[in-house]
C-alpha cells in the first residue's frame, strides 16, 4: 500500500493574496536569501522561515499562519532579495487574510480596540494627549502663521521615555527660531500601528479621517518625530499625496543647519554610534540627515557599528512587535547594543521612539553607565547655545 500525501490547496486564499499584494508572491524563485538574512535567525533556533511562508502562499497551502506575527517589517530581506519581491507587502497581505479568518496573535485585537476607543495604540485617554507639553506654552497650529506643523505622534505623546524626545525637539526648534504649531489633544493618530498588523480596511478609515483633519486645518508641511509616522504619511496616504509634505525631524534639522538657522555651541565630547531606524533608512532611503546633525555638533566623534545603513540591524519594535511580548533572549536590540559596545562608543544614538525604548531596555543588560541611549533630538538639545550669563 502506498502512502498518500494530500495537499490541501486553498484557491480562494491564493487569489485573495494575489489581489491584496499585486501578485507579489508570484515573482519569488525560492532562493532562500530572505530566510538567511532575516534577523530572527540570529536570536532563535526556530528562525522565521520566510521562503517557506512565501512558498506556502504561492501554492495556496496552509501553514503560513504560524510565524506570521514575528515579522518586524524591518526590510532586511527585501533589501537583499534578488527578485525584488515585495516581501513586506506579502506579510501584510497574509496578516489581512489572518484578520479575515480570526487567526490573529493574542493582544492584537485589544490594540485595535485601543485605537478605536482612545485614538492611540497605548490605551491612554485622548484628553491626556498633550500632557507631554505641559509648561511649554506651545501655540496651536495656524496655517497663516506657522511654517510647519509639529506632529508628535502617539508614542512621543504618551510614552514617558519618548515624551523627552518631543520636549527636546521643541527646545531645538525654538533655538532655531522656527515658527511652528501643534494640534494638542486634537492631534489624530496616523494609523501606522493598524497598518503594520495588517488591518488595511481599518487603516484606510483612520487615514481618511486624519487626512481630512489636516486638510481642514490647512496643514501642508509637517515635521514628525517617528519614522513610522513619516513612512505612513509619505507612502500610505494616497488621499493626501497632493498636499501633504511630511519630513522626518532629522531631515528638517539637517536643513536648518545647512541654512544657518540652527547652530550648536556646546561641545559634547562623546563617542557616538548611530542606529539607523528601519523606517527612516531601508524604507525611505534616509541615512545621511541623522549623521549630518551628529557631525555638526562640536566634540562628537561618530563611529559606525559593524552593520549600518542598509544593513543595519532592526531594534525589533516594528511590524506591530511593540505590542507583542518578545522574550529577553530573543530581542534583536540586545544584539544591537552589543554591536554598539564593540565600537567603544558610550552613546548609542537613534532617531525613532520605538528604537529608543527597545534599545534603552536592552542597554540595561550591560554594566550600569556603560551605554547611554539617546535620540538625536535629545543630543541636539544638549548642544544648543550656552545660557548667557
Ligand atoms: S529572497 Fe526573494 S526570491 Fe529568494 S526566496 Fe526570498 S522572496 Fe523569494
Ligand atoms: S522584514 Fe525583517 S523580520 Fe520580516 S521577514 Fe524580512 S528580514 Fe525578517
Amino acid at each position: 500500500m502506498t502512502d498518500e500525501i494530500r495537499l490541501q490547496l486553498d484557491d480562494h486564499m491564493y487569489e485573495r493574496l494575489a489581489a491584496l499584494t499585486g501578485g507579489a508572491v508570484a515573482v519569488c524563485y525560492q532562493c532562500g536569501t530572505c530566510t538567511a538574512s532575516c534577523p530572527w535567525g540570529l536570536v532563535r533556533e526556530d528562525y522565521l522561515p520566510v521562503r517557506t511562508i512565501i512558498h506556502q502562499a504561492q501554492l495556496g497551502v496552509p501553514g503560513w499562519q504560524d510565524n506570521l506575527w514575528l515579522c518586524t517589517t524591518c526590510g532586511q530581506c527585501e533589501a537583499l532579495c534578488p527578485r525584488g519581491v515585495k516581501i513586506i507587502d506579502i506579510f501584510r497581505g497574509l496578516r489581512e487574510l489572518a484578520w479575515e479568518s480570526n487567526h490573529v496573535e493574542k493582544g492584537l485585537p485589544s490594540l485595535l480596540w485601543s485605537v478605536y476607543w482612545s485614538e492611540n495604540p497605548w490605551s491612554q485617554p485622548p484628553s491626556q494627549r498633550a500632557a507631554w507639553a505641559k509648561g511649554l506654552d506651545l501655540p496651536v497650529f495656524d496655517a497663516t502663521q506657522h511654517e510647519i506643523l509639529l506632529y508628535v505622534g502617539c508614542t512621543s505623546s504618551y510614552d514617558q521615555r519618548a515624551q523627552k524626545i518631543a520636549r527636546a525637539l521643541v527646545s531645538t526648534l525654538n533655538a532655531a527660531g522656527v515658527k511652528y504649531g501643534y494640534l494638542g489633544n486634537e492631534e489624530p493618530c496616523c494609523g501606522e500601528s493598524v497598518l503594520s498588523v495588517g488591518n488595511k480596511e481599518y487603516f484606510k478609515e483612520i487615514a481618511g479621517k486624519t487626512a481630512a483633519v489636516f486638510k481642514e486645518k490647512g496643514v501642508t508641511d509637517l515635521v514628525v518625530i517617528s519614522p513610522h509616522c513619516y513612512d505612513v504619511f509619505k507612502n500610505h496616504y494616497p488621499m493626501a499625496e497632493n498636499y501633504l509634505k511630511p519630513k522626518h525631524y532629522t531631515q528638517y534639522l539637517a536643513d536648518l543647519i545647512s541654512e544657518g538657522r540652527l547652530k550648536f555651541e556646546v561641545a559634547l565630547k562623546e563617542k557616538v554610534t548611530f542606529q539607523d531606524p528601519c523606517y527612516l533608512g531601508r524604507h525611505n532611503g534616509e541615512y545621511e540627515a541623522p549623521r549630518q546633525i551628529l557631525s555638526a555638533i562640536p566634540g562628537i566623534e561618530l563611529v559606525e557599528m559593524e552593520t549600518n545603513r542598509s544593513e543595519g540591524l532592526c531594534c525589533g519594535g516594528g511590524g506591530g512587535r511593540m505590542w507583542l511580548e518578545t522574550v529577553n533572549a530573543e530581542r534583536f536590540s540586545n544584539l544591537r547594543v552589543k554591536q554598539a559596545e564593540k565600537t567603544g562608543a558610550g552613546t548609542l544614538a537613534t532617531a525613532c521612539p520605538f528604537c529608543t525604548v527597545c534599545l534603552e531596555d536592552s542597554a540595561k543588560n550591560l554594566p550600569p553607565g556603560k551605554m547611554r541611549v539617546k535620540d538625536i533630538a535629545e543630543i541636539a538639545a544638549q548642544a544648543l547655545k550656552k545660557p548667557r550669563e
